[in-house]
């Protein structure tokens, strides 16, 4: 009979070969916030599909936790084990090859562990893009962009993580590999599973490979930083935009005052494209696959807005370093705010038109409970906005946890009020576990906690995470 933790990993060292268990180094310990640490566990790194489902059928038998991890950047805790048992972490960082690139199919398929910036570099060698776009890039693996059905910057144009997969490769909680790696963009022959495992953040599973989509690369590609005077005047620009772009726009990013500021403050970026930091700006990015002078036509259309008082101020990059200056203001913000230290942060969804409504209530509701400093940016074009809070400069605020909750229970019920979602693109994890049953119905959690049950009868799959723990 096996149950201590000792135990079971000797019995786990008899049964798995030698060379795939690894050193439970830093990176398994804590993630990017350091809101969630774990002492200790053992790690696995498999190299193949097979070697994934024999560690899942021994961790079964045990009953050992099982906590998968790609590129450890999430942001809501999932791949942090916090429970009291000692966990198997399965680290898929050697699988990290790329199996075929097809053109013609308009496919990539991956193994789960291949970083994502690599994936944008292979795919380029053929004239195409995978437009997954997020800052993390250089570190999150493809395996972990589905599992938390990962966003970014292109959303608008091209959909989320889930829409640009069509097929994965699966290992189930029992050792089972099911392998539905097709090329089809067209495909209803039974239940949609795949769209199950995407997002189910190792609660069901491990993704060991999938089947993304690629695009022809845009010809053209241009930026511009516009000043808005309001959120209201930024959708209507976004409105005016799409009438004269269409389906060209490939990101549509607010900025605040407070994103500028920040970045400048922590000497991330050190030259600014405005003489005088706006309230609000937008990032506008388009691409176009065929050769239209689209710079010339963005200078035009801003030309107009600016005519129309939809646009005080901005400039059209006219170098594509002077593109990726714009864009690594935008991409370096989450950084700037990691190094002055959110109070709280939060990653939300909300009804398009709804936006500039939840803004000002959740300023006036933050102003009853103190003086703070807000950074609210992200991808208006879709609705997902990050809005954080952070202590005034020199503020001598004592940060008690209880306060942290208030803060961030007032921020939520009223994106709840608002038809909200109170996880956009991060995932649930274990920081937000507690708002699936406080923000959706019995129903919604009832059929959670059955197709969990039936997949995962032991439990063994990052549990505390999708679903409350019991204790
Ligand atoms: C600076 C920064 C910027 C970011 N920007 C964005 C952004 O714009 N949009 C966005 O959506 N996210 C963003 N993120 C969050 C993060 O990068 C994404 O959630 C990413 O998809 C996580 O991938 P990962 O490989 O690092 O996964 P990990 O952090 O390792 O794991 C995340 C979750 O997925 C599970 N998991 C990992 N691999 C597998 C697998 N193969 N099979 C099953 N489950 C698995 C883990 O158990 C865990 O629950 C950002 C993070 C940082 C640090």
């Amino acid at each position: 009979m096996v149950n201590t933790a000792s135990d079971k990993v000797i019995k786990l060292k008899e049964q798995i070969k030698p060379h795939l268990f690894a050193e439970f180094s830093d990176r398994y310990k804590s993630e990017p916030r350091g809101l969630f640490t774990c002492k200790e566990g053992i790690v696995l790194v498999p190299e193949t599909t097979f070697d994934v489902a024999e560690i899942l059928v021994q961790c079964n038998i045990l009953q050992m936790p099982v906590i998968p991890f790609g590129g450890g950047t999430g942001l809501v805790g999932g791949q942090i084990y916090t429970g009291s048992e000692y966990p198997a972490v399965v680290s898929l960082h050697h699988m990290n090859r790329i199996r075929e690139v097809s053109p013609l199919d308009q496919t990539v398929t991956v193994e789960a562990g291949c970083i994502l910036q690599d994936i944008h570099e292979e795919v380029e060698q053929y004239d195409h893009i995978f437009p997954l776009s997020i800052a993390s890039k250089g570190s999150c693996q493809i395996g972990g962009n589905l599992a938390t059905n990962a966003g970014g910057v292109h959303v608008m144009r091209y959909g989320n993580t889930r829409d640009l997969c069509l097929g994965v490769e699966v290992v189930l909680p029992d050792g089972t590999i099911m392998n539905n790696l097709n090329k089809l963009h067209k495909d209803n022959l039974g239940l949609d599973l795949k769209n199950l495992l995407i997002g189910s953040e190792g609660t069901l599973g491990i993704i060991t490979a999938a089947t993304m989509k690629i695009f022809p690369k845009p010809m053209e590609e241009t930026t511009a930083l516009l000043s808005v005077s309001d959120l209201e005047t930024a959708l209507e620009l976004l409105i005016f935009f799409k009438k004269h772009f269409g389906n060209l726009i490939s990101a549509f990013e607010l900025i605040s005052a407070t994103g500028f500021e920040f970045v400048q403050e922590t000497g991330l970026v050190t030259r600014l494209p405005f003489k005088v930091i706006p309230r609000w700006a937008v990032l506008v990015d388009l691409g176009s696959e065929f050769y239209m002078d689209l710079n010339e036509r963005l200078g035009e259309v801003a030309g107009l807005a600016v005519e129309r008082e939809l646009v005080l101020d901005g400039v059209i990059a006219h170098s594509e370093q002077q593109r990726m200056e714009f864009w690594a203001i935008r991409e370096l913000i989450p950084e700037a705010n990691r190094l002055v230290g959110a109070i709280v942060s939060n990653d939300i969804s909300l009804p398009i038109s709804k936006l500039p409504t939840f803004v000002a209530r959740a300023e006036s509701a933050l102003a009853q409970i103190g003086h703070f400093r807000t950074n609210c940016f992200g991808h208006i074009g879709d609705g997902n906005l990050h809005f954080n809070v952070f202590a005034l400069r020199h503020s001598d605020l004592s940060i008690t946890k209880e306060l942290r909750d208030h803060i961030r229970e007032t921020i939520l019920n009223i994106v709840n009020d608002l038809e909200g979602s109170t996880s956009a693109e991060h995932g649930t994890g274990r920081l937000k576990v507690e708002e699936i049953p406080k923000y959706r119905s019995q129903a919604f959690v009832g059929t959670i906690e059955k197709i969990k049950q039936t997949l995962d009868p032991n439990n063994i799959m990052n549990p505390g995470v999708l679903i409350p723990p019991q204790d």
